[in-house]
């Protein structure tokens, strides 16, 4: 059986060996790296299905790394700070970061958050360079070739844009979008006075989608960083 390969880049070892002993318990294989310079070398020797990167480095900002990986690799990247800054949460995020996790985490959430990075990488490699034509989420599809949207088989009516934003999501499954990703790809504007409008499309979407659009199902909001497409 393959076991998925994860870098580890921490310079605490206290959080090091938490992350270690928590991927031997779930069978995944790692490698370890304490600074920028090691997790550089080690994304290109190691080829790791997952990273799992810490922001504050001796040597390197962690949003550098993920800016100089993105020249080059699509790899999920999680980052594991201490900073709980929504700031320092966008900055990651837009900089090409799938998810992000403050310290103190729990070990459910991490192996959780894993678990959907390492789905979203093993779905991308198995059809390269082809898209799927529909997607199925749970009760939801979209069905591409169409342009149609159902939920538990029944269609539903989205204007262009919802229809947009509804595909924005799926298309990044598990992964967390900042509001300004989502205003340049759906709108092609990254202005914070946007943000508003984007709320109001998000509510509109989520009441034709969601059974409660209170207590969503599918679109989670991250409150000052932007929103998520969950896994069923
Ligand atoms: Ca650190």
């Amino acid at each position: 059986m393959y076991k998925s390969k994860i870098l580890i880049v921490e310079d605490d070892p206290a959080i090091s060996n938490l992350i270690r002993t928590t991927l031997e318990t779930q069978e995944y294989q790692y490698h370890t790296a304490q600074n920028g310079m090691e997790a550089l070398m080690e994304v290109t020797s190691y080829n790791p299905d997952v990273m799992i990167l810490d922001l504050g480095l001796p040597d390197m900002d962690g949003v550098d790394i993920i800016q100089k990986v993105r020249g080059w690799s699509n790899m999920p990247i999680i980052v594991v700070s201490a900073r709980a800054e929504d700031k320092d949460k966008v900055d990651a995020l837009d900089a090409g970061a799938d998810d992000y996790l403050t310290k103190p985490f729990s070990i459910d959430e991490f192996l959780a958050r894993m678990r959907a990075a390492l789905r979203r990488s093993h779905a991308e490699g198995a059809k390269p360079g082809e898209e799927a034509s529909v997607y199925i989420n749970g009760g939801l599809k979209i069905d591409y070739a169409a342009g149609c949207a159902y939920v538990n088989g029944v269609e539903i009516h989205l204007t262009p844009i919802e229809y947009k934003l509804l595909c924005l999501l799926a298309q990044n499954t598990g992964k967390v979008l900042t509001h300004n990703y989502i205003l340049r790809e759906v709108w092609g504007s990254e202005l914070d006075s946007d943000i508003p409008s984007l709320r109001v499309f998000m509510a509109t979407l989520r009441k034709k989608i969601e059974k409660a659009p209170s207590s969503p199902q599918y679109i989670q909001t991250h409150i000052g960083v932007g929103y998520r497409m969950i896994r069923q």
